[in-house]
């Protein structure tokens, strides 16, 4: 019996699709988002369907408003929506503020801030009982860098990562009496294909020495605090945080 459709943003790969697999063991049916990689997407699809669970995958950019339409549409199609991991989201090359140009910030905002906004907009039309929903859970995937600031790599992605955590306090008081929790996870440095974007291959291996634990986080981490906070074992919890960064 599933427990109803979860929309993971961004999961044919990394971090979502971690967290795609992990929805599905735990019995819920998902909806797999991608962009570019269908053959990744496909491949998650399936490894849900092995898992006893249904699964489908929807292309679409959450830079745009009508692909993010798609996506809800597709999830409506598959059953009751309770649940978004508001994962997907980007970095752009490592440097200092004086490179950044408009267009870079304005393709990470989009993504990281505007795009996040709008899928957690979609999610609460269906599960507020405000709206005759029944409820239900959004996650988003923010950084520990919205804390740390990231100076010299990514100022810009550790300030849209901000936007996420302050969007994540209000909406949870927003919705709070209509039976959806709000929180994030604050990955560190986890093994993931995302930080060849930053176009400085030795990146990873110059930080691990400043992380208190020393090693790279693994994708399955995150999914677990992302998956505890979607389940009713976090039910008191809305509003909050698990910074899941070794130590960082
Ligand atoms: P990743 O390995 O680069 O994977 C990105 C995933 O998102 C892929 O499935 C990709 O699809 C999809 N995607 C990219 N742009 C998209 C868009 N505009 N709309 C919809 N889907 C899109 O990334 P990751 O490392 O797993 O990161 C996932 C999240 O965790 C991000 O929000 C990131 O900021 C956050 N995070 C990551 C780390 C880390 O160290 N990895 C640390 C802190 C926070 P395609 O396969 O089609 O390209």
């Amino acid at each position: 019996m599933s427990k109803g459709v979860v929309i993971v943003t961004g999961s044919s790969r990394g971090i979502g699709r971690a967290c795609a697999l992990l929805a599905a063991e735990r019995g819920y049916d998902v909806v797999v988002n991608y962009t570019a990689n269908a053959a990744a997407a496909e491949e998650v699809v399936a490894a849900i369907n092995a898992l006893g669970a249904q699964a489908v995958s929807v292309k679409g950019d959450i830079a745009e408003e009508a692909d993010i339409l798609d996506i809800f549409a597709a999830a409506d199609r598959l059953g009751p929506l309770v649940g978004l991991i508001a994962n997907a989201g980007v970095v752009s090359l490592s440097g200092r503020v004086e490179t950044y140009t408009a267009d870079r910030l304005h393709r990470i905002m989009n993504i990281n801030v505007v795009g996040t906004i709008l899928c957690a907009r979609e999610a609460v039309k269906r599960m507020s009982t405000k709206h005759g929903g029944k409820g239900g859970a959004i996650v988003a995937i923010s950084s520990v860098a919205s804390v740390l600031g990231s100076p010299n790599e990514y100022v810009d992605y550790a300030a849209s990562k901000g936007a996420v955590d302050s969007f994540v306090i209000g909406l949870a008081k927003e919705v709070a009496t209509e039976g959806i929790r709000v929180n994030a996870v604050r990955p560190g440095m986890i093994t993931t294909d995302i930080h060849e974007a930053s176009g400085d291959p030795g990146r990873v291996e110059r930080i691990r020495p400043t992380i208190p634990m020393q090693r790279i986080g693994d994708p399955e981490e995150i999914a677990r605090a992302a998956l505890w906070l979607l389940s009713e074992e976090a039910s008191y919890c809305t509003g909050t945080f698990i910074t899941a960064s070794g130590g960082r």
